[in-house]
């Protein structure tokens, strides 16, 4: 039905979507840059986000993001920047991605810091004899074992190096992380409510989600390529860009390129350092701007390629698979 049909279409920003492209012939490549700062501190003052030996996740992702704020400000006088999370308390996620959406942003990147859990080890220590009896009354007979001795303790996981994540649709990896990136969501009070039945495998979820890879996929996949390469240039463990289905709803929810910067391994010792650095914070605010160049330049040049074949950046092919969609959505409400 139509109505449903619209609700579903306002919840996914769709509306925002068509808009955005209708119109982007004529605008910058980029006027509006969402920064969203993970997770925050609870109003009983408990941190939300990953733990270090002695750190928190919530208050690097703080520190970085205002870093980041500053040297794109600093880069780009004329983009507008939004931030979804301008003081060190949470912010709930729905709260998130309205805030990106309302202001019309172009591009959303969030701040995140990894974990890893520890790695349990057993050590062999030998063996040891064991006394046992099988039997009853004359056929009791005592039997002896060697049995084998561990000790078993865990120590830091090792794991190290940034990622940047961009919405899959294809992809069903990656759950651990998908589970913690969301977890401070489905603490959220009326979580349903807000969220609506976040069902990942129902048709018009998948649809949509299919619908939205389609659009912002290429310039979300490009930027995270180029963020990770610059992480590598200045000598980071770059382990890739990477794709998640579920988890990562604020990229899903926001109608724009989006993309999830994993900077580190608050448990792995070095990094946790680097983290914590004002130079280590300051570089990976640098490696993003960096990037965020390079994406522009990139966008520009294939808005000016669009231009000159005489081509609107969105061709009339996307917008007949976009209507086509709309007709499909509608069509399966009709036959529920
Ligand atoms: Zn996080």
């Amino acid at each position: 039905m139509l109505k449903k049909t619209l609700l579903i279409l306002g919840c996914f920003s769709i509306v925002t979507v068509l808009a955005s492209f209708t119109f982007e012939k004529k605008q910058k490549a980029i006027k509006t840059i969402v920064i969203d700062a993970g997770h925050g501190i609870e109003s009983d003052g408990g941190y939300n986000g990953a733990k270090g030996s002695y750190s928190y996740e919530d208050e690097i992702c703080y520190e970085v993001s205002k870093k980041l704020v500053k040297e794109i400000a600093k880069e780009f006088p004329e983009i507008r920047i939004i931030e979804t999370r301008p003081e060190r308390t949470i912010v709930d996620l729905h709260e998130r991605a309205r805030i990106a959406n309302h202001n019309k942003g172009d591009l959303f990147i969030s701040i995140h810091v990894n974990a890893a859990p520890p790695i349990t080890q057993r050590d062999y220590l030998g063996t040891k004899k064991v006394v046992s009896y099988t039997g009853k009354g004359k056929k009791r007979k005592k039997v002896t074992r060697e049995v084998p001795q561990y000790r078993t303790y865990k120590i830091p996981n090792p794991a190290k190096g940034t990622e940047t994540y961009i919405w899959g649709s294809h992809k069903n990896e990656d759950k651990e992380v998908a589970m913690r990136e969301n977890a401070p969501m489905f603490n959220e009070e009326n979580y349903k409510e807000k969220y609506g039945d976040i069902d990942p495998n129902s048709p018009d979820f998948i649809a949509l989600s299919l619908l939205k890879t389609k659009q912002f996929f290429k310039r979300s996949a490009t930027l995270s390529g180029m963020v990770e390469e610059q992480f590598a240039k200045v000598g980071r463990t770059s382990r890739g860009q990477r794709q998640r289905q579920v988890g990562i709803w604020v990229l899903q929810a926001t109608a724009m390129p989006s993309i999830l910067v994993e900077t580190g391994y608050i448990t792995n010792k070095e990094e946790e350092d680097y983290l914590n650095s004002e130079s280590g914070q300051q570089e990976i605010a640098e490696c993003v701007t960096n990037a965020v160049k390079n994406y522009i330049t990139w966008l520009e040049k294939q808005g000016n390629q669009n231009l000159n074949t005489g081509q609107a950046t969105v061709s009339n092919n996307d917008q007949a698979n976009m209507m086509q969609f709309l007709k499909q959505i509608d069509e399966h409400e009709h036959s529920k």
